[in-house]
């Protein structure tokens, strides 16, 4: 029997509407690094984000589902971007903007992106890339920056202002002529870090960003309302800002954004000028703000509670933030998975030493993230928080597929999704009886540094290009500063020397300097597993055991 119910889509265009109008007070406060933040309503964002829509239509030609991308920092503009482009029915793809140049090339290429929006101080990032990116026809700017740097870099690109396209439009809803969607199309897409290869395009349909938000909205999980005011430190670049955006627009929720200001200074300030009940960030970010608080104290007592994920956050930073008055609430997610994966809600009825043991997990799964755990054969492990097999996962906006490279292509790769469907997370852990997933470890090997990622893979090829390397593997080691640093380890060509320095000057230019090791070990020839790959495992144990080498400069 067919239901009796009405069948509406579930569309970013529901969520923009109702945000403008259930929510018009609601506020976007976008800090400035000046004496007022820049601050506008729901409805001023929501009327702009009409605005958008109508000018990337009848300005720009933006049609179907074309590519219009973002690089940009978390402000009042990006929202207006996220709400825009899904709801005109085309593709928002934000752009990494801690990409090395290369991998910006490639996903924007690969995207087909054609237009880019930017901020004005992002422009000397985007002025070099640009002439490698011929899908691209127009770039708008958003905000201060030195728009003269796209002269020569956009010969064949059409620029723009962002407020003088916003000007010539209506912010009136019902003025534009929004299309009628499917909710399983695209509305958004975000590459993952390409760790083993390329990175790969994860595209979000309408219905699973519905979903994602309504479920980040309970409780259980960043539980926001109209009274709350969210720091979304985590960037817009990074798998949607982890839903944020898309949630608040739903409630109501206040957002202050930090735009480029995300040092830990100038966070402790806004936090303690505009007093937010919640944030939301990766661990190293936190570790930087207790660093900074403990220097010079501010308050950060209005933050109730704060969402920590992407990487494990370690016990001893959730028990700094508890005397604070701050609780964490740990959580997983990828890329793949929009990103909430787990929300941490210790059972009813515990002390908050009972707690403790069920808030230093990875946190449980909500009902749309169904998980199964896979041993080294493929079996299906028990819950007994024993069994530590790779995390499975399937629900409705869990990715079933990557991007293939044009619209209606996909890739399903063996090593990321099972044959019965399920999306192979490469993360490996044990699950309580009670349904709590602990990672022991990942399978990736890529390195987490200050909250960004380093592929070890690229700074091993970029080594294994100097004359003198035969071989080199780069893992992740634990560093008090930035979570993990990389190490290198070297093999080199018989009758060879080259110093480290060399190596280190050799890398410069060939990845981000940010990304250049300080540790290095020369070895006689790197483990390998019993198919031949590096095996970064006995590497991290014997630079545990003090067993390399390890030179630091
Ligand atoms: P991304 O696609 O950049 O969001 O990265 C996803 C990966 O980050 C996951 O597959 C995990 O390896 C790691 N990750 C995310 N959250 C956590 C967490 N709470 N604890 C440990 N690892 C995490």
């Amino acid at each position: 029997m067919l239901s009796t119910m009405q069948d509406v889509p579930l569309t970013v265009t529901r969520i923009l509407r109702h945000g403008m109008t259930m929510h018009a007070m609601s506020r976007i406060t976008t800090w400035t690094g000046e004496a007022e933040p820049r601050r506008r309503s729901f409805a001023e964002a929501g009327g702009r984000a009409v605005q958008l829509a109508a000018a990337l239509r009848g300005e720009l030609g933006v049609c179907d589902d074309e590519r219009v991308a973002t690089l940009m920092w978390n402000n009042a503009e990006h929202v207006e971007a996220y709400l825009a482009i899904p709801a005109m029915g085309a593709i928002l793809h934000t752009l990494n903007l801690r990409l090395p140049s290369e991998q910006l090339i490639y996903v924007a290429n690969h995207a087909e992106d054609r237009v880019i929006i930017v901020n004005g101080s992002l422009l000397p990032l985007l002025a070099p890339v640009l002439p490698h990116l011929p899908t691209v026809e127009h770039v708008v700017v958003s905000g201060p920056g030195d728009r003269s740097l796209l002269a020569e870099a956009a010969a064949d690109v059409q620029v723009h202002e962002y407020e003088e396209l916003l000007a010539g439009q209506s912010p009136d809803f019902d003025a534009f002529d929004w299309p009628d969607l499917d909710e399983r199309s695209g509305a958004a897409m975000c590459y993952t870090s390409g760790t083993t290869g390329d990175p790969k395009g994860v595209v979000f349909s309408h219905r699973s960003i519905y979903l994602h938000s309504m479920q980040a909205n309970t409780t259980a999980a960043l539980g926001l309302t109209e009274k709350d005011l969210t720091l979304v430190v985590v960037p817009q670049f990074h798998v949607n800002a982890w839903g944020v955006p898309h949630a608040t627009f739903m409630v109501g929720a206040n957002m202050l954004m930090p735009d480029r200001f995300l040092q830990p200074a100038p966070l402790a300030d806004m936090i303690e000028r505009e007093r937010p009940t919640h944030a939301a960030a990766v661990p190293t970010i936190w570790q930087g703000l207790l660093a900074e608080v403990t220097a010079r104290p501010r308050d950060l007592s209005s933050m109730a509670r704060v969402t920590i994920g992407g990487s494990a956050c370690p016990p001893a930073l959730m028990e700094a933030y508890d005397k604070l008055g701050v609780r964490v609430l740990h959580t997983w997610g990828m890329t793949e998975t929009s990103p909430l994966g787990t929300t941490t809600d210790p059972p009813a009825g515990l002390t908050p030493e009972e707690e403790w043991p069920y808030r230093i997990t990875q946190g449980h799964f909500p009902v749309g993230v169904e998980p199964r755990l896979a041993g080294p054969d493929g079996a299906i492990l028990p819950w007994d928080n024993e069994s530590a097999g790779e995390l499975e996962v399937r629900g409705p906006w869990v990715a079933r597929a990557y991007y293939g490279g044009s619209p209606g292509k996909e890739l399903v790769p063996e090593d990321k999704f099972s044959e019965d469907g399920w999306l192979r997370t490469g993360d490996v852990g044990v699950i309580s009886p009670d349904g709590y997933l602990t990672l022991t470890d990942r399978a990736k090997d890529v390195i987490k540094s200050g909250g960004e990622w380093i592929s070890s893979v690229s700074l091993e090829n970029a080594l294994m290009g100097h004359p003198a390397v035969l071989e080199a593997a780069v893992v992740a080691v634990p560093d008090d500063r930035w979570g993990e640093r990389p190490l290198a380890v070297v093999v080199l060509k018989e009758g060879r020397a080259v110093g480290y320095p060399e190596l280190k000057e050799f890398l410069t230019g060939r990845v981000e300097r940010w990304q250049v090791p300080e540790r290095w070990a020369l070895v006689a020839s790197v483990p390998k597993t019993s198919v031949g790959k590096f095996d970064k495992k006995v590497i991290r144990r014997q630079y545990a055991n003090g067993e390399l080498d390890v030179t630091r400069l």
